[in-house]
């Protein structure tokens, strides 16, 4: 079986770059997260892994894309992360 061609731009961790969305999809959420910066030590892992890219290297959440999947809350070893109910949605 032939090795499948990579595309010219790979995601080099585990997701892509904060940024690299384009078009807002985040308005069907029904949780969000969110960050207590007082619990935060600015580890980075959730801008790490937040597989859209929504957060932020100076770890602020941009609700526009961000799709309330909860794995930065999962990640955060410090417990800094809540999924939340939209306003709407509660
Ligand atoms: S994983 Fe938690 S402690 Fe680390 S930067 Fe994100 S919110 Fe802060
Ligand atoms: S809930 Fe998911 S999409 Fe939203 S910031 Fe966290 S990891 Fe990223």
């Amino acid at each position: 079986m032939p090795l499948k061609q990579l595309p010219d731009r790979a995601p080099e961790l585990t997701a892509f770059e904060a940024g690299y969305l384009v078009s807002p999809n985040g308005d069907w959420r029904s949780i969000r997260p969110v960050i207590d910066m007082d619990r935060c030590v600015r580890c980075g892992q959730c801008y790490l892994y937040c597989p859209d890219g929504t957060i932020s290297p100076e770890i602020s959440v941009d609700y526009d894309f961000c799709k309330g999947c909860g794995i930065c809350a999962k990640i955060c070893k410090r417990g800094a992360i809540t999924m939340q109910h939209e306003p709407d949605d509660a």
